[in-house]
């Protein structure tokens, strides 16, 4: 898995769950660059609903109808997995001044960890603007129907999840 000679970008995230609105960046990334790889981010600090394995089994059906997307793994620094991957843009998406605020940092910083990777911003599809994976978990929690928030298929699965989770407590 080396993209050095096409233009790739990294769109990493919890995708916890993937949301209308990420699903519509990853399709308009796609149309941009030669490669989108959706990058779930391992990470043994943050409580999730899914497992790591999951979503990436979720995100690679729901994008398979996209040709040049693939869902991946990463644990560990992002510098470090983009130098492994030959990876040169990273992509995040922005949905108010908030996100904005928080993800530019970031991106600094992560230009003076990696001089030459650039993140690359999409502004929200104007239907998903209020859209996060956390929203669409607390209304799962309470019992409701998130199927007009996430992509065909999943809002079962969330709440089988939830209905799994209260079973165990
Ligand atoms: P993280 O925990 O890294 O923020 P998320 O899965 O919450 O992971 O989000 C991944 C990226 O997708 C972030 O750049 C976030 O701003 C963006 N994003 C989340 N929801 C939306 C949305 N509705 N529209 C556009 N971008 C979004």
């Amino acid at each position: 898995m080396k993209a050095s000679k096409e233009r790739a970008v990294l769109y990493p995230g919890s995708f916890d769950p993937l949301t209308l609105g990420h699903l519509d960046l990853i399709r308009r990334a796609a149309r941009i660059f030669d490669k989108v790889y959706v990058g779930v981010l391992v990470n043994p600090h943050k409580k999730s609903l899914f497992s790591v394995e999951e979503r990436v089994i979720m995100i690679d059906r729901i994008i398979k109808d996209i040709p040049n997307a693939e869902v991946v793994s990463f644990s560990g620094l992002l510098v470090d997995f983009c130098r492994q991957l030959g990876i040169r843009h990273i992509l995040r998406g922005l949905r108010d001044a908030g996100d904005f605020e928080a993800e530019i940092k970031v991106a600094q910083g992560l230009t003076v960890l990696e001089p030459g990777l650039d993140t690359v911003f999409l502004g929200t599809d104007l239907r998903y603007s209020y859209l996060s994976s956390s929203m669409v978990r607390e209304v799962a929690s309470g019992g409701g129907d998130v199927s007009a928030f996430v992509p065909e298929g999943l809002a079962p699965l969330v709440a089988e999840k939830y209905s799994q989770l209260s079973k165990a407590e």
